[in-house]
């Protein structure tokens, strides 16, 4: 089972996870759902910035 770090949706079944995403994150892995993924795209892009400073 994987839970999704954004949002907290956890999905039981591995193949409906294939669309999740994964990232690390400062030493940190990060699971985003396919939902979030997409919406994170662009929130990561402009986060990258704050957090590079
Ligand atoms: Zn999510």
């Amino acid at each position: 089972m994987r839970t999704c770090d954004f949002c907290g949706r956890t999905e039981e079944d591995d193949a409906a996870t294939l669309a999740w995403s994964t990232s690390v994150e400062r030493g940190r892995r990060q699971t985003y759902c396919d939902t979030c993924s997409r919406e994170n795209l662009r929130s990561m892009e402009g986060k990258l910035d704050s957090d590079f400073w």
